[in-house]
């Protein structure tokens, strides 16, 4: 039991903490403050790799293929620009979250007020009517229309607004990174067969065997063999890296389409089946935490109250679960707080809302 103390003290505190942070402004799109490092990273990679094959890679083709495979790569490239910039750009909230034109701060969540941020279709922090399928996402604090995800690359969230530039821009993506290695592969197959053909362009008349020009046809720039041959595996890796994520993110989202859910309720759907029951033979000890004992509380004024009256009720199991850190979510409608043998705390929850 002194645990459990311990462990809903600190998780007070923290909960008071967090409540007593100023009102926050509402992030417009993916280029608001603050921006994400993993945006930095999907637009760095980018850059390099649009580099290595138009700059290095495709001049080494054969004349023939040249200007087709420009054509492919260029045209793939481009609209996978204009649709990643799309989807960071479009603001994906509420209609009426983008009517009151983001003029002040959204105020802070008073737990003692409500008991979710979204009641009812009206969203306490937006201080707006919002439709069925939204959320108000925390990171951008707002509530977005038909909310998928928030997505750390686009540093935006993805909903009904955006989606579709969100998936061409996956789609796009993938298609260019299996040009790219498949470039790459026949570069590194011809190398090792006949280095010849991929010095067709005149200008290699006149430097030596070991000599590689890079930037062609306009800048042309001398280099040694092994530098090309360390660039070459070094863009594949990063495009094969590139090519697992990205193919693993279309593929699940595919999936979504099949299944008709958005990746939010794919979540939430998992979560409910998750949750793991109380074990037979284990203890299971309940008591129940009167709401004036606790005035102030914010953890407590998220517990599911069972009925109107009735007080909230906190479910304490003794067993042997599995470490893990210490996850209590402000927003959940339900949960339990399970105590391990090593005094570590862990939160199931059953998150309803974001
Ligand atoms: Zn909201
Ligand atoms: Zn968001």
């Amino acid at each position: 039991m002194d645990l459990c103390s311990q462990s809903q003290r600190g998780a007070l505190r923290e909960a008071s903490r967090k409540q007593a942070s100023p009102r926050r402004w509402s992030r417009v799109n993916g280029w608001s403050w603050p921006l994400h490092t993993f945006q930095a990273v999907a637009w760095i990679t980018l850059f390099i790799l649009a580099f290595a094959n138009f700059g290095i890679f495709v001049p080494l083709l054969p004349p023939d293929w040249n200007l087709v495979i420009y054509g492919v790569t260029g045209g793939l490239f481009c609209f996978h620009c204009v649709v990643h910039l799309l989807a960071i750009s479009i603001d994906p909230a509420e209609t009426n979250v983008r009517l009151k034109n983001y003029s002040e701060p959204v105020p802070t969540f008073d737990p003692s007020k409500h008991t979710h941020v979204i009641e009812n279709q009206y969203c306490h922090l937006c201080e707006v009517t919002v439709n069925k399928k939204a959320k108000h996402c925390r990171a951008c604090n707002k509530c977005v229309s038909d909310f998928d995800h928030h997505c750390k690359w686009l540093n935006n969230c993805v909903g009904g607004r955006n989606y579709r530039y969100f998936f061409c821009s996956l789609v796009s993506a993938s298609a260019s990174l299996l040009c790219l290695i498949t470039i790459l592969l026949y570069v590194f197959i011809q190398y090792s067969v006949n280095p010849e053909v991929l010095r067709s362009h005149p200008l290699y008349e006149d430097v030596s065997k070991d000599t590689w020009l890079l930037f062609l046809p306009l800048f042309p720039v001398k280099t040694k063999t092994l530098v090309v041959l360390g660039i070459g595996v070094f863009v594949l890796l990063l495009s094969a890296l590139s090519l697992l994520l990205l193919g693993h993110l279309l593929i699940f989202h595919l999936f979504l389409m099949f299944k008709k859910l958005s990746t939010y309720e794919y979540v939430t759907q998992n979560l409910h089946q998750k949750t793991p029951e109380v074990p037979a033979g284990r203890k299971e000890l309940s008591f129940k935490i009167s709401m004036p004992q606790v005035a102030g509380a914010p953890l407590l004024h998220h517990l599911r109250s069972p009925g109107p009256g009735a007080v909230p009720s906190v479910t304490l199991q003794l067993g042997l679960l599995k470490h893990s850190p210490l996850l209590l979510c402000w927003h959940n409608l339900r949960f339990r707080v399970c105590v391990c043998a090593r005094a570590r705390v862990r939160c199931v929850m059953q998150c309803r809302c974001v």
